[in-house]
């Protein structure tokens, strides 16, 4: 036998089985962005290496470790998404949709990082990403937050999120800071571990993400960001909070967040959870006024979030609220070769009656206790028989299969009847 060929490691395959609860998940997502006014943007998956190094960071973990990045036939580097802002900066300025105005936009799709693969942590992974461009906020960065709010709720999983929030305040509030605490974590360098000595050098900020306990104690006395806030990020983070508090959202100001990007500014949040494990964080976003300008634009303020959809379908494989409608509503079987025919006339007739119902024609014939047990195994409602007596007399047996009722055998109107009330839609 031939070697069978696997997919690549920590690129998944998302089986019928699953694709259900991932369509369910995209359907309410989408239902709720249009509902706060947000247009879909699609961006293709390659870029020029270049657009994520200068809007990411150099010394991130992102383009330091994690980009699958290779050589164009002519020449050029292209790496394929790591994230979506980016991207989403990249076409708002190409196709001149920022300037000047207002822009709400989400986008959908895989995101890929070289990462080591894990429960929630995949090198092909798929995001949500919404952006908001013309606004200043903090009116903006609340509407973000109430709307990942409502998410959850309708998704059955708000009780196990918990929103973390931070300001990182303006660039220059921000270089102070970071003197100050690189003045801090010198000091106590004999404390730091090898991946925060490295960082104290290039990114000492992402000192603070550390999870080492050895740690914890001397990142606790730390200097405070806070502390360094210009008044008008200040106030900015206040009147979130205000808006947060009056919409009746909790959250916790976590003074450690600073999130893995260099593009931030200003308000940073985190959905966090603790039944992931490790991959707590379920949708992280922030403001980055500064990247229109630097990806060559003129000056746009912008905030934006992306979550994780893979994680988010692992939660929901625990939330009891969240059903999976089933994928078939009836299913017909035709007994002997007389019935054929009719059987895939009658799926078509009904199919142009009721386009939204989900039918399924039992294919390649077969005993009758055969088609019923496929008939059950596709998850419908019902199974529409169709017999010799039943070809005759223009009738069709409908039969129970989720609830304890006789079947009955009905001419089309009334099976029209019966059939229209198990449309969703
Ligand atoms: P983490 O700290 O878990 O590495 P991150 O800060 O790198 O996350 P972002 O770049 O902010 O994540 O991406 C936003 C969201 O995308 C994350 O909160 C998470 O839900 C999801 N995500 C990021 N990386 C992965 C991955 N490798 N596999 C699956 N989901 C991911
Ligand atoms: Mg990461």
């Amino acid at each position: 036998m031939a070697k069978q060929i696997q997919a690549i490691r920590g690129m998944n395959d998302i089986l019928p089985e699953q694709s259900g609860r991932w369509q369910q998940l995209e359907h309410v997502i989408r239902s709720l962005l249009a509902g706060y006014g947000y247009s879909e943007i699609r961006m293709p998956i390659v870029e020029q290496t270049d657009l994520f190094k200068r809007s990411i960071g150099e010394v991130t973990d992102i383009v330091e470790k994690e980009m699958y990045t290779f050589a164009d036939r002519n020449g050029d580097s292209l790496t394929l998404r790591p994230e979506g802002t980016a991207s989403c900066v990249r076409a708002g300025n190409e196709h001149g949709l920022l300037y000047n105005q207002t822009r709400r936009m989400w986008y959908m799709g895989p995101m890929f990082r070289h990462e080591r693969p894990q429960k929630g942590r995949y090198r092909q992974f798929h995001q949500v990403g919404v952006e908001a461009f013309g606004l200043n906020g903090p009116d903006i960065d609340a509407e973000l937050i109430l709307m990942t709010a409502r998410l959850w709720k309708q998704l059955g999983i708000a009780e196990h999120l918990q929103l973390e929030l931070n300001s990182l305040a303006s660039n220059e509030a921000r270089a102070s800071y970071r003197q100050a605490l690189t003045d801090y974590l010198r000091e106590h360098s004999a404390v730091l571990d090898e991946d925060s000595l490295r960082r104290l050098e290039t990114n000492p900020l992402r000192v603070l993400d550390s999870k080492n306990q050895a740690m914890a104690d001397m990142l606790a006395a730390a200097p405070k960001l806070s502390e360094y806030w210009d008044d008008e990020s200040r106030t900015h983070f206040q009147g979130l909070c205000e808006r947060l508090d009056a919409a009746g959202i909790q959250y916790i100001h976590n003074e450690r967040l600073v999130r893995g990007l260099d593009y931030y500014n200003r308000t940073v949040f985190e959905w966090v959870t603790d039944s992931l494990g490790a991959q707590g964080t379920v949708c992280a976003g922030g403001r980055y006024d500064g990247l229109v300008q630097q990806l060559g634009g003129k000056a746009t303020p912008a905030v934006g979030f992306a979550m994780g959809l893979e994680r988010l379908v692992l939660m929901l494989e625990n939330a009891e609220a969240f059903k999976v409608p089933r994928e078939v509503d009836v299913y017909i079987a035709a007994v002997g070769d007389v019935a054929e025919l009719p059987a895939m006339a009658l799926a078509e007739e009904i199919r142009d009656v009721l386009p939204n119902l989900r039918v399924m024609l039992h294919c390649g014939g077969g005993k009758f206790a055969k088609q019923l047990k496929r008939a059950d195994q596709s998850g419908a409602e019902l199974a529409l028989i169709l017999g010799a007596d039943e070809v005759a007399e223009q009738r069709v047996t409908v039969k129970y299969l989720r609830q304890d009722k006789p079947q009955e055998t009905l001419a089309f109107a009334e099976l029209v009847e019966v059939l229209g009330t198990l449309v969703v839609e």
